[in-house]
């Protein structure tokens, strides 16, 4: 009786131990640093973390958010990233069920996670997923049914055609770069995912949280720049998520009130 409760606590765990995988992929990869070996050990004193103080989120609850031996304070963005992938692959396996659907989106969102993240880091989205990236997950028709093959290819054109109109615009009305040639791919990765109408969204939720983001660091940091570079890539991956999620009822909450 407690067997469907086991079950999800187990997708959670499985993902949440993905999630401190990406952890090492996100501190790692810009460094250009194997993402094998060596195991995790501590930044600040570089000994070596055992596996059983290595179970995800628990252990930095456990350990107070310090190093073991050091007692450095360890980011509380291990354990986000690790409870956030847990809790995307819940959400997918309620949503999609145990399904391949599920197994490509999660796939495709954890490439997002560790894109955004290094994003936040170093304002850069490596061209060593976003590249591939748009060939990959152009398979999402064999994957996703609602998603056809026209539709990934006009979302690859979209995507990176829009944010490359909007990129020229700016730099020829500013003469300097508002967004990176990484935002471009990106967004083209996601069309090919989530298709064009995906694209549509992804770039309305993407601007507005941007925005949202973008006008709260200015207040809180007393700081009003326009020019304040803002890593675009979470916000256009949270633009995706939420398609994923919620984008066919979005859209047919948009036509009904729309007609
Ligand atoms: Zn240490």
């Amino acid at each position: 009786m407690y067997l469907e409760q086991l079950l999800l606590f187990l997708i959670f765990a499985f993902g949440a131990s993905l999630g401190s995988f990406y952890n090492v992929c996100i501190y790692r990869i810009p460094k250009k640093i194997s993402i094998v070996t060596p195991g995790s050990s501590c930044p600040f004193c570089k000994k070596k973390i055992p596996f059983y103080l290595n179970i995800p989120v628990f252990s930095y609850f456990v350990l107070q958010g310090k190093c073991k031996y050091c007692k450095h304070p360890f980011s509380p963005r291990y354990p986000i990233v690790e409870a956030l992938t847990g809790l995307i692959l819940l959400a997918l396996y309620i949503k999609f069920g145990y399904s391949i659907t599920t197994i490509f989106w999660f796939v495709f969102i954890s490439v997002l996670i560790i894109i955004s993240f290094i994003d936040i880091d170093y304002q850069i989205i490596p061209d060593i997923f976003s590249l591939p990236g748009i060939f990959i997950f152009a398979t999402a028709p064999l994957f996703v049914p609602e998603i056809s093959f026209m539709d990934s290819v006009f979302g690859i054109m979209l995507g990176g055609g829009s944010l490359y109109l909007i990129a020229l615009t700016y730099y020829m009305l500013k003469k300097t770069e508002g967004m990176g040639g990484c935002d471009i791919k990106l967004l083209a990765m996601i069309g090919a995912a989530i298709g064009w109408k995906g694209v549509i969204v992804t770039i309305f939720i993407g601007s507005l949280a941007g925005t949202i983001a973008g006008i709260i660091i200015m207040i809180s940091s007393k700081i009003i720049d326009i020019k304040l570079k803002i890593p675009f890539g979470p916000y256009l991956s949270i633009g995706a998520v939420i398609y994923i999620f919620f984008g066919q009822a979005l859209i047919r909450w948009y036509f009904a009130t729309a007609l």
